[in-house]
C-alpha cells in the first residue's frame, strides 16, 4: 500500500459530546461506510492541506473514496459581497482542483452547517467526517453541534497553523515571548514538506459542481461593498503572489516591512484568511529563499509566532471580541480612565466615511475601503486613534471589528480579533506610561508614524479622489 499519506498524529482531535480529545494512533471508521468526508472550512485548497491528506490517509488504509463537502451559510459575520466573491471564486478554483483529482466536491448553501452535514453524512453513508481547525466561536459552535448529531466519529485536523494550535498550549499564553520558545522547540519537527497530493486519484468526480456566479446571487449579504481588483481569488494567484515577494520583496522585509509607502510586505493575508495557501507552504518556500537572514526570520516570526499567537487567544479566550477578553491591568487601567474627556468624539458612521480631523486616519480607512487591505503599520495607528475619538473602550472594539470585518478581505480572522485587542486592550503587550485616555494601554501618534515614512505620501495616495483633507 502506498503509505505516504501519513499525518502527525498531534494535528489531529476527535470531537465527541465530550470536547476535545487528542489521538494517539488509529482514527475509528464507522462500519460497512461508502465515503470518508472532508468538511472542509477554513483551509480552502487542495494541495498542502493537512486535513485532505488525513482524508487520504483513511481513503488508502480502507478503500473508501473521498468526497469534500463545503457547508456555504448564506450571512457571516460582518462579511459582505467583496469577501464573499473572492471566496465563492477561490472555491471554484478548488473544485476544479478536486475533480481533477476524481474527488467530488459538493457545496450546499444553508444556514446550519451542522444539520447539512449530518445531512450530508446520512446520505452518503460516510464513515467518519475530518474537518479542519478553526478558533473562532461560530465555527467551534458548528464543530460541537455536529459532534452531537453526527452518527459516525468527527475529527479535526489542523491544517492552518505550522504547529498544531491545541498541541503547542493548552493555555491562553501571555505574549510572544512565552509562545516563542515552545514554537522554535519543535519547529523542526511540524516545519517539514508535504506528500504530493497529486499522486492520488479516484474516480468519483461525475455527480457534483458548482458555478460561482450563481452562488453569489443566493448569498444574503451587503452588496454595496463591492468586490476589489487588488486581490485575485484562489490558490493559483496565491502562489504568484508570493513568488514575486520572494522575487522582489523579501530581501528589504526586515528593514523596511513598517513603511507604508514601500510596500515590501507580502500581503499574503487574504490568502491566508481564506485557507488559499497554507502558513506551512509560505514558510518552507521563504526558508528556503536565498533572501537575507534579517528578513527571512522576521518573516517566520510573522508568519508562525505573531499569526499562531492570535490562534492561540481566540482558541482559549471565549470572550476575544469584547473588554472582558483583555488582561487584569488593562481593564483596570481603562476602567479609571473611563471619564476623561475626549477631544474628538466620531461616530461609527464618521468612521465609516472616513471624514475625521486626522488626514491619515482617513487615509488608512480609504486604503482598506479602496483596496480591500490596511497596511499592518497602518492597522495600529487606525484601531488605537478609534479608542481615543470613542466615549468607551468597548465601542471602541466593536467599532474597529465592525470596520475590519466589513471592508478587509482578511477580517472576520483569528489575527484581527487579535490586533484589535492588542491594539485596544493591551493584549499580547505590557502597560505603558500611564495617560488619558488609553490608560496604560501603548499609544501612538502622528508624530511617531513622520518618523517612519513620508505620511504625506501615504495619505496622497489614498486621498487622491478627497478635496480639502489637509494635513493634521
Ligand atoms: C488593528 C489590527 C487589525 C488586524 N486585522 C487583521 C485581520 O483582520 N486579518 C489578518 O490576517 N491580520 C490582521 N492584522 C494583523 C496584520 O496587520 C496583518 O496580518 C498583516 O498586515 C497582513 O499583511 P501582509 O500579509 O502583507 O503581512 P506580512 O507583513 O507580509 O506578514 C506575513 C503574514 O504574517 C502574519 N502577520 C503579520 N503581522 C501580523 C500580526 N501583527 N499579527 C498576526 N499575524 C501577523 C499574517 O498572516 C501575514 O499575512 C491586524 C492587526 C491589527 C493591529
Amino acid at each position: 500500500m502506498n503509505n505516504s499519506f501519513v499525518v502527525d498524529r498531534r494535528r489531529i482531535s476527535a470531537i465527541t459530546e465530550r470536547g476535545y480529545e487528542s489521538i494517539n494512533d488509529e482514527l475509528v471508521c464507522k462500519e460497512d461506510a461508502s465515503c470518508i468526508v472532508y468538511w472542509m472550512s477554513r483551509d480552502q485548497r487542495i494541495t498542502d492541506n493537512w486535513a485532505l491528506i488525513a482524508c487520504m490517509e483513511q481513503s488508502q488504509k480502507r478503500q473508501l473514496p473521498i468526497r469534500i463537502l463545503f457547508t456555504l451559510v448564506p450571512e457571516f459575520l460582518d462579511a459582505t459581497i467583496r469577501q464573499y466573491d473572492f471566496m465563492i471564486k477561490g472555491l471554484e478554483e478548488v473544485q476544479q482542483q478536486s475533480l481533477k483529482l476524481g474527488i467530488p466536491f459538493h457545496l450546499i448553501l444553508d444556514s446550519d452547517p451542522a444539520a447539512t452535514v449530518t445531512a450530508f453524512a446520512d446520505t452518503y453513508n460516510a464513515g467518519m467526517i475530518i474537518t479542519d481547525f478553526d478558533p473562532l466561536k461560530i465555527k467551534l459552535e458548528w464543530k460541537r453541534k455536529a459532534g452531537i448529531s453526527l452518527q459516525c466519529p468527527l475529527y479535526e485536523v489542523d491544517a492552518h497553523n505550522v504547529i498544531p494550535a491545541r498541541f503547542i498550549s493548552q493555555k491562553t499564553e501571555f505574549a510572544a515571548y512565552t509562545l516563542r520558545p515552545k514554537v522554535h522547540k519543535v519547529l523542526h519537527e511540524f516545519l517539514i514538506p508535504y506528500p504530493e497530493v497529486q499522486s492520488f486519484t479516484q474516480d468519483l468526480s461525475q455527480d457534483s459542481s458548482f458555478s460561482a456566479q450563481e452562488v453569489l446571487q443566493k448569498v444574503r449579504v451587503r452588496k454595496d461593498i463591492q468586490p476589489v481588483r487588488t486581490f485575485t481569488p484562489g490558490p493559483h494567484a496565491a502562489m504568484i503572489a508570493l513568488e514575486s515577494f520572494i522575487g522582489y520583496k523579501l530581501h528589504d522585509y526586515g528593514e523596511k516591512r513598517n513603511d507604508p509607502n514601500m510596500g515590501n510586505v507580502s500581503d499574503m493575508s487574504p490568502w491566508l484568511h481564506f485557507g488559499s495557501i497554507s502558513s506551512q507552504t509560505i514558510a518552507l518556500k521563504i526558508k528556503g529563499s536565498n533572501s537575507n537572514k534579517e528578513s527571512i526570520d522576521s518573516y517566520l516570526e510573522e508568519l508562525i509566532v505573531r499569526k499562531e499567537l492570535a490562534d492561540n487567544y481566540c482558541l482559549y479566550t471565549k470572550e476575544y471580541d469584547n473588554f472582558n477578553g483583555f488582561h487584569n491591568w488593562a481593564q483596570t487601567s481603562l476602567n479609571a480612565h473611563r471619564s476623561d474627556t475626549r477631544e474628538y468624539i466620531y461616530s461609527q458612521e464618521q468612521f465609516e466615511q472616513a471624514i475625521t480631523h486626522d488626514a491619515l486616519w482617513n487615509a488608512a480607512q480609504l486604503e482598506m475601503m479602496h483596496t480591500g487591505k490596511m497596511h499592518g503599520y497602518m492597522r495600529m495607528y487606525w484601531a488605537k486613534k478609534i479608542l481615543e475619538w470613542t466615549q468607551t473602550p468597548e465601542e471602541a472594539q466593536s467599532i474597529a471589528i465592525y470596520l475590519n470585518d466589513t471592508y478587509e478581505l482578511d477580517g472576520r480572522d483569528a489575527n484581527g480579533y487579535t490586533g484589535i485587542a492588542w491594539s485596544i486592550g493591551g493584549v499580547h503587550d505590557r502597560a505603558w506610561f500611564e495617560r488619558p485616555v488609553y490608560g496604560k494601554i501603548r499609544y501612538m501618534n502622528a508624530n511617531g508614524c513622520k518618523s517612519k515614512f513620508d505620511v504625506k505620501k501615504y495619505i496622497n495616495s489614498h486621498m487622491s479622489d478627497r478635496k480639502g483633507d489637509t494635513l493634521f
